[in-house]
């Protein structure tokens, strides 16, 4: 069973359409919606509600953060900057970061919502949650939105457990972007564990500075602390399951967390518009369960799960529920409607020796 925590107002976040993030172009009639908009989550939301896993779900009201919650990892300074920003009609943080003059409510239900979903595993009532609500936050630093983001959720229900008396929080972090934010909270600190596995996409400007390479693993008493497994593009499952197995769950056992919080994205499918690392449901299932099988053996199967990216907005819905069959462990409850080449990480560039051996009778190959 999984407690799901909702709040509609996360909706009303109206981020425009474009060429994607690119903004708005002349040269066509039909635009796309910006790639973070409110389709996605509606169809994840209808997707549980209508499909097979409907009855291994519990719905809950999800609520509004209070600034004062919120100061538990933003600067107080930064939250006033954002809800003045929307108070004074919006603000474009990034070309691709923008508050409109109705974004402050939305966002105080994305940060209210995951952190309601957090209390109820924290304080026991429940045993796995998941909140799906927009706009993602890991890209969310203490004083700094980028890539969609402004509040860091899945620090924010870190920040809770620890001040609730949990010692280890271990958050794993499957959006395929770098989680920045998530990493800039914590890169000191011992007491929360960051996992990012992300494709290698580097630094995008000012906003955005660590490039999520494994030679980021944290400083000070956060030394060993941060995990960036940087994978290929195009790695697909075989890439997660060597992360996973190798070095992440290894590290996981030895760090022995109190709860595991899972910054739940489905941008890494094959169909993403913004990932390139070619997932498809079998794969968002395998991840599901890697994950759940840590929490069941380490920390009594407390997981707490924060929707983060994941903009296919057909196929991403079809990959979270997907994510949730794996972590029930169900095995597959619904059909993949696309993917129907399975993931094949093992070919790499191709196989070229093979395209060389059959064509060099004909033709002088260097
Ligand atoms: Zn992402």
């Amino acid at each position: 069973m999984i407690d799901v925590f909702w709040h509609p107002a996360v909706l009303d976040h109206d981020t425009g359409r474009g060429i994607f993030e690119g903004g708005p172009s002349d040269l066509l009639d039909v635009p796309e919606l910006h790639p973070e908009n409110a389709e996605w989550v509606r169809n994840m939301v209808s997707v549980l509600q209508r499909g097979p896993l409907a009855d291994r779900l519990r719905w809950h009201d999800g609520r509004l953060a209070g600034e004062d919650e919120l100061a538990a990892v933003h600067d107080p300074a930064y939250i006033a900057m954002l809800r003045e920003a929307c108070e004074q009609g919006g603000r474009v943080f990034a070309p691709s970061t923008l508050v409109t003059g109705e974004s402050w409510r939305p966002l105080l239900a994305a940060a209210g919502t995951a952190m309601a979903a957090g209390d109820a595993v924290i304080s026991g009532s429940s045993r796995i949650v998941y909140a799906p609500v927009r706009p993602p936050g890991h890209h969310a630093a203490p004083a700094t939105a980028d890539g969609y983001c402004f509040f860091n959720h899945v620090a924010l229900v870190a920040e809770r457990a620890l001040a609730a008396g949990c010692e280890r929080v271990a958050i794993i972090d499957w959006d395929v972007h770098h989680g920045n934010g998530t990493q800039a909270c914590f890169y000191d600190r011992a007491d929360v564990l960051t996992v990012s596995l992300h494709m290698r996409h580097g630094s995008w400007g000012p906003s955005h500075p660590q490039t999520g390479s494994p030679a980021e693993v944290g400083v000070g008493r956060g030394a060993g602390h941060n995990v960036n497994a940087e994978l290929g593009l195009g790695g697909g499952i075989r890439a997660y399951e060597a992360a996973f197995t190798q070095v992440i769950r290894p590290i996981l056992d030895q760090y022995r967390p109190d709860l595991i919080v899972g910054a739940c994205g489905q941008d890494a499918s094959g169909f993403d518009p913004n990932g390139r690392q070619n997932l498809l449901m079998a794969g968002f299932r395998r991840v599901g369960r890697m994950v759940a099988e840590a929490a069941g053996d380490l920390c009594d199967g407390k997981l707490v799960l924060v929707q983060e990216g994941g903009y296919a907005r057909t196929y991403a819905a079809y990959c979270l529920h997907a994510t949730l069959e794996g972590v029930l462990g169900t095995g597959p409850l619904l059909a993949d409607p696309i993917g129907y080449l399975p993931d094949d990480a093992a070919r790499g560039d191709g196989d070229i020796a093979a395209l060389r051996t059959y064509l060099s009778p004909f033709w002088r190959l260097p």
